[in-house]
């Protein structure tokens, strides 16, 4: 869509999604005419309700691992930068190590944290609201509490599923799916209802899943299949967990994973590499695959992963892009002809992986290249990523695997690649402990 039409589309159907959505006291339901129905647009059409700006304003969209990053580094490059953090989630839910979680190996405090203590320790304006478009001619993000200028805008939202990609495509099936077997990879209720599902769990088949494509981190659904099968263990649940992988292979720490998976959970976990979900029968409990139908008793199903919905609202996603990433400048993060917007996180294009620590060291570079751009200089090298992640195998005692690595950018024909890639594949207490540490340096770095 263009900018223009997107414009005329907020406006003839703001007043009943806006009047579904908003809950406005007074506001027209869908078809009433006349004054009523012109609520929503003015809610829309009058300004956040923002300190004034004391300086170039940068607006980052989501309070995420890269959004957080971005907007406390963009404030430690140049201070006087105006910096304001659009999250619509009130309250941070960390995704890494909430397997541990599950597992109830570490208290719910641990990944739960206050964006006002982020605002407040790195003096950027939180504020929790939704974004439903942005004017990039007049330098404008619409959000569902006002709208704000900028003079740079940051877009860090994250993915959204795609359920269309493993047959889901009637919507009754997909919110029976969503809100019975949700797949646990977007922060937030998903994790506590998997948590209660386990809790309720008294034994049969639980079944988890992993995408094909570069889905949101790697080893996640490994290291969740450990962490169930612990739970399993502990509790003395005579169940198994079914891990129906896309893949050929575990996708990364794969000897590792599959040592845990030998040693410790023989009998518990039950590993099924290719099988590609192409259909779910969410009311009898089946997921197809071209060539086998499986029975579940319970589990968390993984659809396929896609950059986040506000990107195509914006009109940002690249046509070659399978999973709707962003168009981006993809050493620069700059949308393409913009200078002004960028795009970072796990809505990237980059074959990087999808996760929180490449989003922060990310973010950090991101930071810099905005506030280089604010003051008039650029940045002219490229910064990789840093890939750092830890998965925990087993729960007593903690032991975890682990990978480092960075990427190589090729200028012949702008590909990237691994580079200098660590495996460290030999559970050990040492890692299950630096899974802590590591976890807690980032939430410091993030909040503090
Ligand atoms: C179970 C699990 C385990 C993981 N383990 C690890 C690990 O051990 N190590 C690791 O490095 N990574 C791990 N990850 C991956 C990591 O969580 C993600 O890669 C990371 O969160 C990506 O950061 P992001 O900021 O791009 O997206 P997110 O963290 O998802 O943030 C995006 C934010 O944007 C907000 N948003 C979206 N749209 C809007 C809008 N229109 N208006 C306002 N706000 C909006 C969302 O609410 C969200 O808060 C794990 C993920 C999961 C799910």
């Amino acid at each position: 869509m263009t900018d223009m039409k997107r414009r005329d589309f907020l406006k003839l159907t703001g007043a009943g999604a806006a009047a579904g959505t908003l809950g406005l006291a007074g506001a027209a339901l869908p078809g009433a005419a006349g004054a009523a129905r012109r609520a929503p647009l003015v809610v829309l059409d009058r300004p956040a309700d923002l300190p004034r700006p004391k300086g170039q304003r940068v607006v980052v969209v989501g309070g995420g691992w890269s959004g957080l990053t971005i907007a406390k580094y963009l404030k430690k490059e140049d201070p006087k930068l105006d910096v304001v953090l659009i999250e619509r989630r009130a309250l941070f839910l960390s995704c890494p190590v909430s397997n541990l979680w599950l597992a109830d190996l570490i208290d719910l405090e641990f990944i739960a944290h206050s964006y006002l203590d982020a605002a407040r320790h790195n003096g950027y304006l939180f504020l929790n609201a939704t974004v439903v478009d942005v004017d990039r001619d007049s330098r404008r993000v619409y959000t569902d509490q006002g709208h704000l200028r900028y003079d740079f805008l940051v877009l860090a939202p994250g993915i959204d599923y795609d359920y269309e990609a493993i047959g889901v495509t009637d919507p009754a099936e997909r919110f029976h799916l969503q809100t019975n077997y949700p797949a646990g990879f977007i922060p937030g209720s998903e994790h506590l209802s998997i948590r209660n599902k386990l809790e309720d769990f008294e034994g049969g088949t639980f079944l988890l899943t992993v995408p094909s494509g570069n889905y949101r981190c790697l080893p996640g659904p490994y290291e969740r299949a450990c962490m169930v099968a612990s739970w399993f263990k502990r509790e003395g649940i005579k169940g198994k967990v079914l891990l129906l992988d896309a893949n050929p292979d575990i996708t990364i720490k794969k000897d590792g994973f599959h040592a845990a998976f030998d040693e410790l959970y023989k009998g518990i976990i039950e590993y099924v590499p290719s099988f590609e979900i192409t259909g779910v029968d969410p009311y009898r409990r089946k997921v197809r695959s071209e060539f086998a139908e499986v029975d579940f008793d319970d589990g968390a199903i993984y659809p396929r992963v896609r950059g986040a919905r506000l990107i195509e609202m914006l009109g940002l996603v690249d046509p070659k892009s399978p999973q709707k990433e962003a168009r981006i400048d993809v050493r620069f993060y700059n949308v393409i002809g913009d200078r002004r917007v960028y795009v970072a996180g796990d809505s990237r294009p980059m074959p990087f992986s999808k996760s929180g620590n490449t989003a922060n060291s990310e973010g950090k570079f991101v930071a810099k290249i905005v506030a280089a751009r604010a003051n008039g200089r650029d940045v002219r090298e490229w910064q990789s990523p840093h890939t750092v992640c830890y998965s925990m195998v087993n729960a007593d005692p903690m032991e975890a695997i682990s990978v480092d690595a960075y990427y190589a950018y090729n200028p012949k024909d702008g590909s990237f690649r691994f580079d200098r890639v660590k495996l460290f594949e030999q559970r050990s207490p040492d890692r299950g402990q630096a899974t802590l540490e590591w976890a807690r340096g980032l939430y410091r770095d993030m909040f503090g």
